[in-house]
């Protein structure tokens, strides 16, 4: 059984002159307990509008998110109380997550207080074990966290985020405001997490090169829809679907050249409040047809494609 399935989830905002904004458009995935899945685009594809509605943070306009027996897509608040405790967020900003006036300690403790869990003392001994998790000393308790770097900010944001034991968390850019040294520093505490704990966890990011590190599988996201989900693996070496091309040819290699010989996609995305008519990429594309931009391209296995991996591009439906 998944441990989430996320069926036609639909997101819209108010966009100008009473148009409607597709943030996320009918985006349908399943996760295992354990298994991390990279969710990859570029900035403004509805990547965390998919993240936060998932978690509640937005309300989604239709769909559903089948978590622990629950839909959260449609939960009562009472009941969203509960499930939190088994889906925590971590956001991209280390300095504006963590409220400035709380001690480290208080802040670490916040989801224990919030759901009653724990006497202070019991609290507190949670909290050094949090700190020890995530490489920091147990001394932090006491102190601000404008007296941590960006990396240690991020860690004590990952420990408050395990402070309730969840299944999983929602990684939302979590590492794109950092220095690329600690980047992979925080990257290989998520891989390390992720084993001794044995989280589930979806991991934003706008950049490949991030998400390779971590992921089991990878969607790629354009225009509020997937069109590409498949093993890290395939992704990274043999992606089917020409904008996920594009997005690994722009990722150095070791040694400064780029991944391989594909073109780098050129143009911006179209406008979402106005989005084109068929394949949303069809006017960036290099492999671009005819039927591109009339139909639709809808995700699916395709001509050809490897075990687990689905496209979303008339290449392989015609
Ligand atoms: Fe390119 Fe057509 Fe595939 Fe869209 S459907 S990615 S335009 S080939």
């Amino acid at each position: 059984m998944s441990l989430i399935d996320v069926r036609h989830l639909t997101k819209t905002f108010p966009g100008p002159n009473g148009t409607r904004v597709q943030a996320v458009s009918d985006v349908s995935f399943s996760m295992e307990e354990g298994e991390v899945l990279g969710v990859v685009g570029e900035s403004g594809c509805g990547k965390s509008t998919l993240g936060h509605s998932i978690v509640r943070l937005i309300e989604p306009d239709a769909g559903e998110v089948a978590f622990g027996g629950l839909d959260l897509a449609k939960a009562r608040k009472a009941e969203l109380k509960h499930s939190r405790r088994d889906i925590q967020i971590i956001f991209q900003d280390p300095f504006g997550s963590l409220n400035p006036r709380h001690k480290v300690g208080h802040v670490i403790a916040e989801p224990l207080i919030v759901h009653r869990i724990g006497t202070r003392p019991e609290r507190l001994a949670r909290v050094k074990e949090l700190l020890d998790l995530v490489g920091l000393p147990a001394e932090a308790v006491d102190r601000y966290p404008h007296e941590f770097s960006g990396g240690q900010r991020q860690r004590i944001a990952i420990a408050r985020a395990l402070a309730l034991n969840p299944k999983l968390i929602v990684a939302d850019e979590s590492v794109s405001a950092l220095d690329v040294s600690i980047q992979s520093q925080i990257l290989n505490l998520i891989a390390e997490l992720r084993e001794k704990l044995g989280l589930s966890i979806i991991f934003i990011s706008h950049d490949l090169s991030v998400i390779r590190h971590v992921s089991d599988r990878i969607a790629v996201m354009y225009l509020g829809r997937l069109v590409e989900i498949g093993p890290a693996a395939q992704i990274m070496t043999d992606p089917r679907h020409p904008y996920t091309q594009a997005l690994l040819a722009a990722v150095p290699k070791i040694g400064g050249d780029r991944h391989a010989a594909r073109p780098i996609v050129t143009g911006e995305p179209p406008d979402p409040a106005n989005p084109p008519q068929g394949c949303a990429f069809h006017g960036r594309c290099p492999k671009v047809m005819e039927i591109c931009r009339r139909t639709r391209p809808e995700l699916g296995a395709g001509n050809g494609a490897p075990a687990g991996s689905e496209t979303a591009c008339h290449l392989y439906t015609t």
